[in-house]
């Protein structure tokens, strides 16, 4: 097996299409457990964290855009970022120790493709953009669209994505995310939830996303959900619909950590209050972050 470290996306997708068993790493996290549990082991081992790229954590007018390789660490302490997206910089603050965090990434939570990674459900509502690269150039796709089932990934294996785009949050909107673990802690979601909510003017809802992880092989959006929150105020006759479309949207699996009725009991009341997070964060926001 051979290590190498670009320093240049270009030099990194010249790598990554030189043997079809060459991968990208970023924390290597999920990557060396793996092979140490006997996945095949790459030819080629490509180390994203030496470029600039795809460590980075910018802002601007329009968006934040965190390098895929940017240690997860990085969105919890930055405070300006943990103070506009608290749900995204929660799911990363959730994953692993102070020690995994330093290391792990959003490309490595997402590229994964573990239908439990804490970081994807609070991507997907806030409208997350991955850049991709590879050998025929570049393209963006959304981060809903990458995982297409457990372990799998719509990305083709020459390509690995560089960044993430994040559309600077409006006034008036906020989003959340919570799991339910086994354990107090260093354990993956039974379920997880993020949410988004969008306030108008008369404080009903304009915009409503519910996302649901760990409870399917990809991360689910709950349509009925989104739907019943649309023009209201998210009172009580309202999130028992939020709790009912949530466990309806499961398709879990029955194991050792929590069975099928657990889950989508679980996923019901986390969805409820996710949302009452997200409406009460949006309440507070006035432009002013
Ligand atoms: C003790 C422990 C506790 C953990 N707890 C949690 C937890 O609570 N929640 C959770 O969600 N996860 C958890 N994990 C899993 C893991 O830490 C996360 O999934 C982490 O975000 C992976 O990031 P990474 O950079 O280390 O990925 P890596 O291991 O570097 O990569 C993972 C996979 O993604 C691919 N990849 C990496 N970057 C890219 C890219 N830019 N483009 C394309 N493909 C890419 C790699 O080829 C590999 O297949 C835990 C792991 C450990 C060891």
């Amino acid at each position: 097996m051979k290590y190498a470290a670009p320093s240049s996306v270009e030099e990194a997708t010249t790598l990554l299409s030189s043997s079809p068993s060459a991968q990208v790493f970023a924390g290597a996290t999920d990557l060396v457990p793996q092979i140490r549990g006997g996945y095949p082991t790459p030819d080629v081992l490509v180390d994203l964290k030496k470029i600039d790229q795809l460590v980075s954590l910018a802002n601007d007018a329009d968006k934040w855009t965190v390098g895929a390789a940017t240690p997860t660490v990085r969105l919890t302490e930055d405070q300006a970022f943990s103070q506009e997206f608290p749900g995204l910089s929660e799911a990363a603050g959730l994953i692993g120790s102070d020690q995994i965090q330093s290391r792990s990434s959003l490309g490595g939570n997402l590229c994964n493709g573990s239908p439990a990674a804490d970081s994807v459900p609070a991507m997907v509502v806030n409208g997350v953009r991955a850049l991709v690269a590879g050998p025929k150039g570049s393209r963006v796709i959304d981060v809903a669209d990458v995982v297409t089932g457990p372990g799998e990934i719509s990305l083709a294996s020459d390509e690995f994505i560089v960044e993430f785009e994040i559309d600077r949050m409006p006034t008036r909107t906020a989003d959340a995310y919570l799991r339910m673990i086994p354990r107090t802690e260093m354990d993956i979601a039974v379920v997880g939830v993020g949410a988004r909510i969008g306030l108008s003017d008369d404080g009903t809802i304009a915009e409503a996303l519910v996302v649901l992880g760990a409870v399917a092989p990809t991360a689910v959006r709950v349509n009925g959900a989104e739907d019943a929150l649309i023009g209201s105020t998210a009172d009580d006759d309202t999130l028992a619909v939020v709790a009912a479309a949530a466990s309806e949207a499961c398709n879990p699996i029955d194991d050792k950590r929590g069975t099928i009725a657990y889950r989508e009991q679980v996923a019901g009341v986390l969805a409820k209050r996710a949302v009452r997070i997200a409406m009460e964060r949006a309440e507070q926001r006035n432009g002013d972050v």
